[in-house]
């Protein structure tokens, strides 16, 4: 199994018709990095970096978190690597805000639809500009992409762009030497809203990568950690992936690049559907990467798309499933 492992890691990730799909990892903490480099994933599509904001007093200066993230971006040697900014809010809590002032004590009664995400970063935009420093000094080191969480509005891009680029200003002016164009700044869908303005968030966004961790939770209005209501919560709940479908379409119809980074990506059963859909990156857990890349390598496209076609058609979860469970039985 393990030697099964070493030589699919090495495989490029590509369907049977020779369509290539770029595989990367979701990283959390920096103690998953050598998981990362054993799983074949190329790169890392979702570097959350709650982390540096935990389990301390204050907030991380710019040189901390600078050397944080260059240390990640020089271990993947040259991959890309996304670097998503703040995500405060919901379930995670962030006791150095708490401490700093930044954010109140008391949470609000609703953290999940309250000030987070982009939406906090805007409200205190010296914690935006501090990250937007880090992050663009450390992308000296290799290639780096740059992500803003919960985003729900063109404005919220518009007026974070507005700090990224000022920020740069200031950095050419201390006299760090930036590449001449700016890292991509890209935008999580993860809310209905988000996805059903994706064609608008298109013309302000360099690239989408679409978050069904919650956008399930939003769309179904079922909290992530609320075990009562666990059983309600379905990514593959046709209301979810038709906002997948529509954020993707509106990605493709602008050749803007679109990847998913939820827990969807890395069930292998979906695989298929997220080719079908026209999906070409995918971003999960360093443990998911093996199984997903064994799918890839399975399938064709026109098959995907056929399977897409049929499933998007559906409305009632259990054909969903049936049709998902089916697929490569002959049944597609
Ligand atoms: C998501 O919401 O799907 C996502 C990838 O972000 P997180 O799980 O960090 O909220
Ligand atoms: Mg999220």
């Amino acid at each position: 199994e393990r030697q099964r492992h070493a030589r699919l890691r090495r495989l490029p990730a590509e369907t049977l018709d020779g369509q290539a799909i770029e595989l990367q990892a979701n990283l959390e903490l920096p103690i998953e990095l050598p998981l990362i480099a054993q799983s074949g994933a190329v790169g890392i599509g979702l570097l959350r970096t709650e982390f540096l904001f935990m389990n301390r007093e204050t907030i991380p200066d710019e040189n901390t978190q600078t050397e944080s993230y260059r240390t990640i971006v020089e271990a993947m040697h040259g991959d890309p690597v996304t670097i998503r900014v703040l995500d405060w809010g919901g379930e995670k809590e962030i006791e150095a805000l708490a401490m700093a002032g930044i954010v109140p004590e008391i949470a609000d009664t609703n953290p999940a639809l309250g000030l987070r995400g982009i939406r906090l970063l805007l409200r205190r935009p010296e914690l935006l500009e501090t990250q937007f420093a880090a992050i663009l000094r450390a992308s000296i080191a290799g290639p780096v992409r740059v992500l803003l969480p919960m985003v729900t509005m063109v404005g919220e891009v518009r007026a974070a762009r507005e700090i990224y680029e000022k920020v740069a200003r200031r950095l050419r002016r201390r006299g760090e030497r930036l590449a001449e164009k700016l890292p991509p700044l890209g935008i999580m869908i993860e809310t209905p809203g988000a996805a059903l303005s994706a064609d608008a968030l298109a013309l302000e966004a360099d690239f989408f990568s679409i978050g069904t961790n919650d956008l399930t939770a939003y769309t179904l209005a079922v909290d992530r950690s609320e075990s009562d209501v666990a059983d309600l919560y379905d990514p593959m709940h046709p209301a979810v992936l038709r906002l997948v479908q529509f954020a993707t379409e509106a990605a493709l119809r602008t050749r803007m690049p679109v990847s998913i980074c939820g827990e969807l990506a890395a069930a292998p059963k979906l695989t298929p559907l997220l080719l079908g859909l026209g999906v070409r990156s995918l971003s999960m857990n360093a443990s998911a990467v093996p199984k997903v890349k064994q799918v890839i390598r399975s399938v064709e496209i026109p098959d995907c798309i056929r399977l897409a076609r049929r499933l998007m058609d559906q409305s009632d979860p259990e054909c969903i499933r049936t049709l998902i469970n089916g697929f490569g039985q002959g049944a597609e």
